[in-house]
C-alpha cells in the first residue's frame, strides 16, 4: 500500500506504532484514538495513504466510507452507547492533525459526556 514515510497512521497500519486495533481488512483499519473524547473513540482509516479528502480518490473514499456502517455496529456492541458522530477534518484550519485521511467514529452516552 502507498505508505508515506513520515506519516504515523501509516506506521500503525504497519505495526511499527502500537495501536488498539478495532477492525481490519485488506483496505481499511480502525483502531481507539490515543485521546480518548468518549470511550469507544475510534478513527478509521484507508490502508492507502491519501492526505485528505481533498486528495482521495472515489475508489478509496467508498471502500472507507462503505465499512464504517459495520464498524459503527461493532462499537454500538461493545461500548453501548446512545449514539454517535461521525466526523472528518480537512486540513489545518479544519482541525486536522494527522495528514493521513481518518474518519472519527465518537460514541456518545448523553448527559455524561455534554449531551441530552
Ligand atoms: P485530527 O485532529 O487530525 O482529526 O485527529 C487526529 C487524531 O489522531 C487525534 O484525535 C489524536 O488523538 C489521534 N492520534 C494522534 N496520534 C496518535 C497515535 O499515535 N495513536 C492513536 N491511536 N491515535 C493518535
Ligand atoms: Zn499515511
Amino acid at each position: 500500500m502507498s505508505r508515506h514515510e513520515d506519516c504515523i497512521f501509516c506506521k500503525i497500519i504497519e505495526g511499527e506504532i502500537p495501536s488498539a486495533k478495532v477492525y481490519e481488512d485488506e483496505d481499511v483499519y480502525a483502531f481507539l484514538d490515543i485521546s480518548q473524547v468518549t470511550k469507544g473513540h475510534t478513527l478509521v482509516i484507508p490502508k492507502k495513504h491519501v492526505k485528505n479528502i481533498y486528495e482521495t480518490d472515489a475508489e478509496t473514499a467508498e471502500k472507507l466510507f462503505a465499512r464504517v456502517p459495520r464498524i459503527a455496529e461493532g462499537i454500538k456492541q461493545a461500548f453501548n452507547p446512545n449514539g454517535m458522530n461521525v466526523l472528518n477534518n480537512n486540513e489545518e484550519a479544519a482541525g486536522q492533525t494527522v495528514f493521513h485521511l481518518h474518519l472519527h467514529l465518537i460514541p456518545r452516552y448523553g448527559k455524561e459526556d455534554g449531551f441530552g
